[in-house]
């Protein structure tokens, strides 16, 4: 290797991007570039290596987005009360709805996102088993936060519409 860049010394920075993957006889994490296991000494196959730490790098994101999802999920009850503030007390101003309506806008973007990006991973890894058990609840929670209130505030908002144009 006479790339320079490799005699470089090894940044803190740099160092928290070397990709890592398993090493298929001893499952310890080493680099991916590496040409020998350092744990067990066993020879790797650096291009079955580098898709290796593919793999395991999108799972590491689908964990954190699926993590993300939830979060979001969970902001839904807030949603709902920001637009019963607004429409049942009659806050003046656009932030409280434009506020709730971005974050259950993102929700649908990280959920969707999730499927079309890590939806059919080929892997075994336990995480992302996890994780995309995890998603599945997720869209089970969504579903139900956005469609079970949603006919409950259209009743209560067309009651304010009426009241509004009867004056
Ligand atoms: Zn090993």
């Amino acid at each position: 290797m006479n790339d320079p860049a490799s005699h470089a010394p090894v940044s803190v920075a740099t160092q928290s991007q070397v990709q890592t993957f398993q090493c298929p006889k001893c499952r310890e994490y080493i680099n991916a570039s590496a040409s020998r296991c350092r744990f067990c000494g066993a020879e790797v196959d650096s291009s079955s290596a580098a898709a290796q730490a593919e793999i395991q790098e999108k799972v590491a994101q689908a964990v954190n987005q699926a993590r993300l999802a939830r979060v979001g999920v969970w902001f839904m009850p807030a949603f709902w009360l920001n637009l019963i503030l607004f429409y049942g007390i009659g806050i003046e101003t656009g932030i409280f709805v434009f506020l709730p309506v971005m974050i259950l806008v993102s929700t649908v973007g990280v959920i969707v996102g999730w499927w079309t990006r890590f939806g059919k991973l080929q892997t075994d890894d336990p995480d992302y088993a996890k994780a995309r058990h995890g998603m599945k609840t997720t869209v089970v929670l969504f579903v139900l936060m956005i469609v079970v209130p949603l006919p409950l505030f259209l009743m209560g908002w067309g009651t304010v519409l009426i009241k509004w144009f009867m004056n």
